[in-house]
């Protein structure tokens, strides 16, 4: 285990930078939100930690990347921010994301509304969920794994194509494993962030996708055509969990984190990390680093009081995404899916010892 460790000044030029006009900025955020980013620079603080690596495997020491600090991020002339023509992100379900339509619908709205309070402030607006047909992409067995893939890249044009306009970003979103290209195992997702897309998939974090039980394998794919998608009809998809639904929200808030032109965090233990494999990615936590959320706010330009309460908000509320609006289901509306939080609770006490500091 090797822990990376920043001094303070490190820290502190990498959150407030040693540029007069970032350094103003900085001071004009409200005295709490100043309190709460200075805990970065505290080497015991008990809400921002550093970076604890496990192995060799892992990202930082498998993948080096310069490190992207507040200056860098805010100067990127590359880096799009949401205007007010373009400022909603919107997700497009592809395939279906629980073995019924009920669950699929429900589990969307969890991610809309965890992704409204975390990008708090834009607008997170769902597509018409679509069959994996209507993108036209090219699918195949894995060789190894034998399960089901469809073409990262065909799934990114076709999203492209579709994206409206007032959209920031489009992502599509999965329970179908992805791959890049013939030669590739898997990916876990691609984006475009010039053209602010992106295709991620939760196929593999369910429980059982690297058990020898593993129900989503397919014999042989005796594919009529390449347009014959009817080995998509009830496909398997994983039973959805407490732990399913958190991961599917870490992934999809880093995947738009980068979107937003913040790149891999090696500042503290942050959700921008890096990730090489599962075991990484459920290790890295679910918030931002004060150098991260700093990026974020000055993106979208959110008070971070509202946005922690926006997040507590979404774990307290069980069921559905707004409340009021009860959605309609004719036939199946016997069944009332409380939103699985469990795994979130952990989490739920650290935004509130946040809030306390931002409060103070
Ligand atoms: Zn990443
Ligand atoms: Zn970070």
């Amino acid at each position: 285990m090797q822990i990376v460790r920043h001094s303070e000044q490190t820290l502190r030029t990498a959150l407030i930078s040693k540029n007069p006009t970032l350094v103003s900025q900085y001071k004009k955020l409200d005295a709490g939100e100043q309190r709460l980013m200075n805990e970065a620079l505290q080497p015991a603080s008990d809400l921002f930690g550093p970076i604890i690596l496990h192995s060799q495997s892992d990202w930082i020491t498998s993948h080096p990347e310069p490190a992207q600090d507040f200056e860098e991020f805010f100067s990127d002339p590359y880096r799009r921010t949401p205007s007010p023509e373009k400022c909603s992100i919107y997700i497009q379900c592809i395939g279906s994301l629980g073995n019924t339509r009920i669950i699929s619908e429900e589990y969307i709205k969890w991610l809309k509304g965890y992704c409204e309070a975390f990008f708090y402030g834009l607008k997170v607006k769902l597509l018409e969920p679509i069959p994996v047909s209507a993108t036209r992409c090219s699918f195949r067995v894995n060789d190894n794994t034998q399960n089901l893939q469809i073409h990262a890249g065909h799934i990114l044009k076709f999203l492209k194509k579709r994206k409206p306009e007032d959209a920031f970003c489009v992502v599509g979103i999965t329970m179908i494993d992805l791959y890049p290209r013939d030669s590739w195992n898997f990916v876990f997702g691609q984006a475009s962030l010039t053209d602010g897309v992106g295709i991620f998939s939760f196929a593999r974090y369910g429980n059982d996708f690297y058990s020898s039980h593993y129900k989503g394998k397919v014999k042989t794919l005796q594919k009529k055509s390449s347009s014959d998608y009817s080995i998509f009809d009830n496909y398997y998809t994983p039973e959805v969990t407490s732990v399913l639904l958190l991961r599917s929200c870490k992934t999809l808030t880093h995947e738009i984190g980068h979107i937003f032109g913040v790149r891999h965090c090696q500042w503290l233990a942050c959700l921008m990390q890096g990730s090489n494999h599962l075991e990484e990615a459920d290790r890295r936590p679910l918030n931002l680093c004060p150098i991260c959320l700093r990026k974020l706010q000055c993106a979208i330009g959110f008070k971070i009081v509202e946005r922690y309460k926006a997040l507590v908000k979404w774990i307290d509320d069980e069921s559905a995404d707004t409340p009021g609006v009860t959605p309609k289901h004719s036939r199946e509306d016997n069944v009332n899916l409380p939103k699985p939080v469990e795994a979130f609770k952990e989490w739920r006490e650290w935004i509130i010892k946040c809030l306390a500091v931002v409060q103070k």
